[in-house]
C-alpha cells in the first residue's frame, strides 16, 4: 500500500509570498524525501535554470485526506542545497538558536477575510453592510458569515496537532481570527503557515477564498492584522524585562515596520484600533498603541507584550526573527 504526502512551500510572489502545494504518493513506511519543483512557475527561478529543491521541515497528519496522509511543510533550496533567496526560515534558524536560552514564546493572532464573488463574504452586491459594532465576537446569521468554514478549520488544525489556541469573529463582517501559540519562533511560524494552508484549502471546498489582505475594504472598516504576543523567560518572571523589550522595539521601530507586511501604511493609520505606522508608542491596555502591555501583565508585574503592528499578510519567519533579535539582544545586556 501507499500513502499521500502534500508538499507545501512558500513561493516567490512579490510583495507578499503565497503558498503552493503538490502531492507525492509514497510507499508505506517511507519518509517524505527531498523533492523538487519548477521554480520558473513560482517566481523562484528562470526557465533556463528552473529546478528548485523542497526540503521537508515539518510534517503532520493531513486532516482533510485523513488515513495515513500527511502534510509536509518544506523549505525551498537551490540545487546546490543552499537556501533559496526566498527562504526566510533559513534566516530565522540561526537567530532562534543564538537566543534559545532566553526561551522566547510567541502567540500570533491571525486575522483574515473571506471573499466570495469578488467582495468580502456577506457584503451585499454593490453596497455595504451596516456599520461596524455588532460583528466582533457576534452570534447569529445577522452578525456573522462563514462560521461553518471557521469551525471546520478549527477542527482540522486540532486534528493536525497544530498549537491553535482559539478563534473569534472580527470587527468587519466576513473577517475572522485564529490564534497560534504560545510556541517558540520556528514552531509558531511553521504552525501558522500550516494553519493558513488548511484555511485556504478548506474554504476552497466552500467556494470561498480566505485572504490576508491587510485592508480588504476601503473606508471605515477595520484592517486585518497579525498581533504578535511575545515573552522571554525573564519577561514571564518580572516587569523590568518587559519595559526593556518595549524600549528596544522603540529603538528599531522603522526596521520592524519594513518587515511587518506589505501595505502596512494603509492599515496603521492611527484609526481602527491602530497606532500610526510612523510613530512608536507602548502602553498598558492601550489598543491605540504600537505595543500593548495587557492589564493583567501590569497587575501581575510579569507576563508578555503584544506587538499590534504586524499585518495579516506577514511572513512569521521574518516577524519572529526581528522580535527575537531586537528584544533578546537588549535583554542579554
Ligand atoms: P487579544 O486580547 O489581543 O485578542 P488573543 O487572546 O487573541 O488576544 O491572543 C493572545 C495570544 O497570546 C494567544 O495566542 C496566547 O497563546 C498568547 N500568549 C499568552 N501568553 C503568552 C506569553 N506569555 N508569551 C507569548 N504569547 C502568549
Ligand atoms: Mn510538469
Ligand atoms: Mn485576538
Ligand atoms: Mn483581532
Ligand atoms: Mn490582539
Amino acid at each position: 500500500m501507499s500513502y499521500k504526502a502534500e508538499y507545501i512551500w512558500i513561493d516567490g510572489t512579490e510583495p507578499t509570498a503565497k503558498l503552493r502545494s503538490k502531492t507525492k504518493v509514497l510507499a508505506d513506511g517511507a519518509e517524505p524525501p527531498i523533492w523538487g519543483f519548477d521554480g520558473s512557475s513560482t517566481n523562484q527561478a528562470t526557465g533556463d535554470a528552473s529546478d528548485c529543491v523542497l526540503k521537508p521541515v515539518f510534517t503532520c497528519p493531513d486532516p482533510i485526506r485523513g488515513g495515513d496522509s500527511v502534510l509536509v511543510l518544506c523549505e525551498v533550496l537551490l540545487p546546490d542545497m543552499t537556501p533559496h533567496p526566498s527562504n526566510s526560515r533559513a534566516l530565522l534558524t540561526p537567530v532562534a538558536e543564538r537566543f534559545a536560552e532566553q526561551d522566547s514564546w510567541f502567540g500570533i493572532e491571525q486575522e483574515y477575510t473571506f471573499f466570495k464573488d469578488g467582495r468580502p463574504y456577506g457584503f451585499p452586491v454593490g453596497g455595504f453592510p451596516g456599520p461596524q459594532g455588532p460583528y466582533y465576537c457576534g452570534i447569529g446569521a445577522d452578525e456573522v458569515v462563514g462560521r461553518d468554514i471557521v469551525e471546520a478549520h478549527l477542527d482540522a488544525c486540532i486534528e493536525a496537532g497544530l498549537k491553535i489556541s482559539g478563534i473569534n469573529a472580527e470587527v468587519m463582517p466576513g473577517q475572522w481570527e485564529f490564534q497560534i501559540g504560545p510556541a517558540g519562533p520556528l514552531e509558531v511560524s511553521d504552525h501558522l503557515w500550516m494553519a493558513r494552508y488548511l484555511l485556504y484549502r478548506i474554504a476552497e471546498d466552500y467556494g470561498v477564498a480566505a485572504t490576508l489582505d491587510p485592508k480588504p475594504a476601503k473606508g471605515d472598516w477595520n484592517g486585518a492584522g497579525a498581533h504578535t504576543n511575545f515573552s522571554t523567560a525573564a519577561m514571564r518572571e518580572g516587569y523590568d524585562p518587559i519595559v526593556t523589550a518595549c524600549e528596544a522595539l522603540a529603538e528599531r521601530a522603522a526596521e520592524h515596520i519594513k518587515g511587518y507586511g506589505s501595505g502596512i501604511e494603509q492599515r496603521l493609520t492611527g484609526h481602527h484600533e491602530t497606532a500610526p505606522w510612523s510613530e512608536f508608542s507602548y502602553g498598558v491596555s492601550n489598543r491605540g498603541a504600537s505595543v500593548r502591555i495587557p492589564w493583567q501583565v501590569a497587575i501581575d508585574k510579569k507576563g508578555y507584550i503584544e506587538d499590534r503592528r504586524p499585518n495579516a499578510n506577514i511572513d512569521p519567519y521574518v516577524v519572529t526573527r526581528l522580535m527575537v533579535d531586537t528584544c533578546c539582544s537588549a535583554l542579554e545586556k
